[in-house]
């Protein structure tokens, strides 16, 4: 997907390429700092963390290990439930481990809130979330966000992880689709 594609498919870019690289380095030596000394183990939520998870990680200079969960939320179209089912667990025990979530978007924060509960019981040393976009004017809840990205506005976004039917999650910025690709018909 490039630039010609967005033109047609992407009514608005919201946070450019530059702006979430610049994001990433911020984020990591804050990380980097915070951690030093103690090993992290990096959780991230499949699949539309991957892309901050593999920069992230690669941004920072500690070493860090990394795992993957994934879920699914059971609610009607775009919309969560908060009613969660695990579909792929932690791989590791996370007893007395230092736990940062790495969370791709939090809109209503039902899934997450979910999430953070099942880790908490779990005896993790700690447990922080790094959220890269979260929409404020969605929340449902309160999640403590040590690490944030962007906070954007309360619209359906893609890229950078992100998806619309499995597609834009490559794009390396975010933005908003055009009217024309829910209608399912060609610009
Ligand atoms: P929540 O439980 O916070 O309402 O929903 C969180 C999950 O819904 C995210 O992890 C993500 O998979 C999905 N989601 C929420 N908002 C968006 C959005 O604007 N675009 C995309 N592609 N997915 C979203």
């Amino acid at each position: 997907m490039d630039e010609k594609d967005m033109g047609t498919d992407l009514a608005r870019v919201l946070v450019t390429e530059e702006e979430i690289n610049a994001k990433l380095r911020e984020l990591a030596e804050q990380i980097d700092r915070d951690y030093e000394g103690r090993d992290v183990l990096l959780v991230g939520v499949l699949k539309g963390a991957v892309m901050v998870m593999a920069d992230l990680a690669r941004a920072m200079h500690s070493p860090v290990k990394m795992d993957w969960m994934a879920v699914s939320s059971y609610g009607s179209g775009t919309k969560s439930s908060g009613v969660v089912r695990i579909l792929k667990d932690l791989d590791t025990d996370i007893v007395d481990r230092h736990i940062l979530v790495v969370e791709d978007i939090i809109d209503s924060g039902l899934t997450l809130s979910w999430m953070l509960a099942n880790l908490a019981s779990r005896g993790p040393a700690s447990l922080e979330v790094c959220a890269f976009f979260r929409k404020p004017e969605a929340a449902k809840v309160d999640i403590p966000v040590k690490y944030l990205g962007f906070d954007i506005p309360n619209e359906f976004v893609v890229g950078y992880g992100l998806d619309y039917a499995e597609r834009y999650r490559n794009l390396p910025f975010v933005g908003t689709l055009a009217e024309h690709v829910y209608a399912g018909a060609k610009p």
